[in-house]
């Protein structure tokens, strides 16, 4: 992410009456934005997640059992979800993870979900990311660009059958060159926490917390500590304590 000056930085949109967050696998949206989703629930936004991929890779155990795990993870992101206070639907598109496409059949189910949904607000990896290694988050930003630019007309997709929406903003988590913070408390950043810690078969993989171990309580510690850190890094581009930083796009 480029620094940015924080003169030319906004922060804090209008708290959106619904939001949609799309993340290519389950836990991408809790790492990306979910202090911001635990502040808008909190103030009454009906937040909704839309999950791409099946997140059927999310295991070092070469013997895994991986409908079980896809089942695992489903769980894991509706527990995440609630420990932010989302209170609004949890999508699966059930891709096959690694394997996500940003063609016109994603596209086509995307775009459904958000004339579905109505949000006034879209949050999703950015594409333009550089240097990104993974396929599935560049494809899932592009799906959520490409998706914003066909529910807002009615021409796209009119086998829909319901009307087009335009959302208000589209917030790009991960942000190549972030504009934009969303700034919030210690609360807000605890229920982030929460939400990654409900992920528990990713705590191994992702967030190098081995519970098998005796110091597993140090690891969760510095675990904590890393998204406290990103959270003060953050923040300090707008002159907060503590944020997520994004690149927004308002003009839909
Ligand atoms: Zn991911």
């Amino acid at each position: 992410m480029s620094t940015a000056d924080p003169a030319t930085v906004s922060t804090d949109l209008e708290i959106p009456s619904r939001a949609l967050a799309i993340g290519a696998h389950p836990d991408d949206v809790d790492f990306g934005c979910g202090a911001t989703l635990a502040k808008w629930a909190e103030a009454g936004c009906v937040v909704h997640y839309l999950v791409c991929t099946d997140g059927s890779k999310g295991s070092w155990d070469p013997d895994a059992d991986l409908a079980e795990l896809i089942a695992i993870r489903q769980n894991e992101q509706r527990a995440a979800a609630k420990a932010l206070g989302a209170t609004g639907e949890v999508v699966f598109l059930g891709w096959p993870d690694g394997e996500l496409d940003s063609g016109l059949r994603q596209r086509w189910q995307v775009s459904y979900w958000i004339r579905r949904l109505r949000p006034d607000v879209v949050l999703g990896h950015d594409p333009w990311k550089r240097y990104r290694l993974h396929p599935d988050h560049r494809h899932a930003g592009f799906l959520t660009v490409d998706a914003v630019v066909a529910a807002r007309d009615p021409h796209f997709f009119p086998e829909h059958a319901i009307p087009h929406h335009r959302p208000s903003a589209l917030l790009l988590f991960e942000a190549d060159q972030a504009d934009h913070v969303e700034v919030f408390d210690q609360t807000h950043l605890a229920r982030k926490l929460d939400a990654l810690e409900a992920h528990r078969s990713q705590l191994r993989s992702t967030m190098a917390v081995d519970e098998t171990t005796d110091d597993v309580d140090e690891q969760l510690a510095s675990f904590r500590a890393r998204v406290q850190d990103r959270a003060t890094e953050h923040g300090a581009l707008a002159d907060a304590t503590l944020g997520e930083a994004f690149k927004l796009i308002a003009k839909l």
